[in-house]
């Protein structure tokens, strides 16, 4: 199999650091340098906690490693606030983005859509690549047909940016493919508390709970006369991400199509 060259951005990160070992354990990936925010012109290995074997360069500035570089793919899992430039710069330089990093605006991600259709390049973007949560909004999807009435709950660690998870936005975008608009609860419900009954998705309600000791996990819950259905995914930890990500970059040097959502590319 031919060489993938990969650059991963935020590799001191919890994600990141998983994606730098599943670079260095795959065969057929070879890490050509990482960008962060910090510790410009180090090597990786410099840093406390990384092997000999990770000594490729540290670049602060996407502009400078994309040309200092020759990579096929960059993997970003940044912030809402650098994932953006980092996949577009990418996109500029020819280079392939597989993004995890979540909370992208609708306007960028069409943004980037466009630029791939213009590049001819693919672009893969997930907001949640492990496999089980993919099934757990197709699933989801399945049952929103005969189950109008849903409530999406996301639960995340304490260190999550933004909010509701990219996950939940994506799941209530999958049920809303399938099912009318429909404002749930009582019609003249009222709110004591603001916030009360989470946000609103086309009528569907999505609540963020935020709390140490949890990874990513949700809950799809369908009401209906005398019966509930509760649909629900568990991340313990990172590298259950990780065979997701795999498959993003061996597709994405196959696609010259801009891909949002895992679920696009599992057969
Ligand atoms: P994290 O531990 O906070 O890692 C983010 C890393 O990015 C940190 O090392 C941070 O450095 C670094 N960083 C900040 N600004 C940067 C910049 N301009 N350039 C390069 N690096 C920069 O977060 P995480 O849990 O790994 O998550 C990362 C992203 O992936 C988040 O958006 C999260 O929601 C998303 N995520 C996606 C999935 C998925 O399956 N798609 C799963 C889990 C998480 P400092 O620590 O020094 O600020």
């Amino acid at each position: 199999m031919e060489k993938i060259n990969i650059i991963i951005a935020g590799p001191r990160g919890r994600m990141g650091r998983e994606a730098v070992n599943l670079v260095m354990n795959t065969n057929h990936f070879e890490l050509a340098a990482v960008v962060d925010h910090k510790f410009d012109g180090m090597m990786l290995s410099d840093l406390e906690g990384y092997q000999a074997a990770v000594n490729v360069p540290i670049y602060t500035d996407i502009e400078k490693c994309l040309q200092a570089v020759e990579a096929d793919v960059l993997i970003d899992l940044t912030t809402p606030e650098a994932g953006p430039h980092h996949a577009k710069t990418a996109l500029l330089h020819s280079v392939r983005p597989v993004v995890g990093t979540t909370g992208f605006t609708k306007e960028q991600l069409l943004e980037l859509e466009q630029l791939c259709q213009e590049k001819e390049l693919g672009c893969i973007i997930a907001p949640n690549f492990a496999i089980g949560a993919v099934l757990m909004m197709k699933f989801s999807q399945m049952a929103a047909k005969y189950f109008p009435d849903v409530e999406i709950i996301e639960m995340h660690h304490d260190g999550k940016l933004d909010a509701p998870s990219g996950t939940a936005v994506k799941t209530a975008e999958m049920i809303s493919a399938v099912r009318e608009p429909k404002k749930q609860g009582h019609p003249n419900e009222k709110e004591t508390l603001n916030g009360a009954r989470g946000a609103d998705y086309n009528g569907m309600h999505i609540h963020s709970v935020r709390l140490p000791g949890l990874i990513a996990h949700q809950q799809v819950m369908f009401g209906a006369d005398g019966q509930t259905i509760t649909i629900r995914h568990d991340s313990y930890n990172r590298a259950s991400f990780m065979s997701g990500v795999k498959v993003a970059v061996e597709t994405v040097m196959k696609q010259n199509v801009f891909v949002y959502g895992l679920e696009n590319i599992l057969e």
